[in-house]
């Protein structure tokens, strides 16, 4: 299975849309970040994390052409704006898309977004089928079976969904705490991809600091930090962590 990071930058983006690269230097490619959204690309299925407002061009510039589900972390605007441009694949699939979210989440997108899940006419039908999380979902197809454990977390005062695919990969782009309880799940990971806004506090993030610890507590084999803000410049972040740690950037590939 392959995992893409379409997007790891953090709710303006690198640059900010008035141009704006912060700390970072605008000649490396890497810094260029579109907000946070993710891809599980399996032998039959893909799986999109969330829809970021830069969905579309993420999806032209990977070449990914079809999608088969979607799973939300959680309802903030830089994670869920993107949902127009799924109906695409309403139109391909010939069905509506489903799409899994938490109560909040659902709640969210109920008030805001109700044409995607509510026929208005046969002109615009519904387009998104809209499932809740459990625990575990389950996905199947010609025999190939992905789990995904959602393992609820804070993020400062609302709650995100971390998603685990098959005990191996965590992705968890917007994190302020993960519960004591469900620290057992994040051991023996192949990849962990986590938070890590800035160097200094913030409420609802992770810092690099409190990344670097969640890091150690969980020894993954590796760590890649996302949803990275513009004061973190990848090679200057990247020359301060451990080799099996590294910043993510638009496009990086996970295999597992
Ligand atoms: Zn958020």
């Amino acid at each position: 299975m392959k995992f893409i990071i379409l997007g790891c930058g953090s709710s303006m983006g690198v640059p900010r849309a008035d141009g704006f690269f912060g700390k970072c230097d605008p000649n490396n490619k890497k810094n260029v970040r579109t907000r946070c959204s993710a891809l599980l690309k399996t032998n039959y299925l893909n799986i999109l994390i969330d829809t970021s407002p830069d969905l579309r061009s993420q999806l032209i510039n990977n070449k990914i052409n079809s999608i088969d589900k979607v799973l939300y972390s959680h309802m903030h605007a830089d994670q869920t704006h993107g949902i127009n441009d799924l109906r695409v694949f309403f139109i391909k699939n010939k069905k509506p898309l489903d799409i899994y979210a938490d109560n909040e989440t659902r709640k969210y997108f109920n008030k805001n977004f109700s044409y995607c899940f509510k026929s208005n006419s046969s002109e615009y039908p519904a387009t998104l089928n809209m499932k809740a999380i459990k625990k575990n979902i389950f996905f199947k197809k010609k025999g190939e079976k992905i789990n995904i454990r959602c393992i609820k977390v804070k993020h400062g005062s609302v709650n995100s969904i971390c998603y685990i695919f098959n005990k191996k990969l965590a992705y968890i782009s917007d994190v302020s705490k993960i519960f004591q309880k469900d620290y057992k799940y994040f051991k023996n990971l192949k990849y962990l991809v986590i938070d890590c806004l800035w160097y200094r506090n913030h409420p609802s993030h992770l810092n690099l600091e409190k990344s670097l610890e969640l890091i150690r507590a969980f020894s993954p084999k590796k760590a890649v930090l996302t949803n990275l803000h513009s004061d973190l410049d990848y090679k200057e972040l990247k020359s301060k962590l451990r080799k099996n740690i590294t910043p993510a950037y638009d496009g990086l590939s996970l295999v597992f």
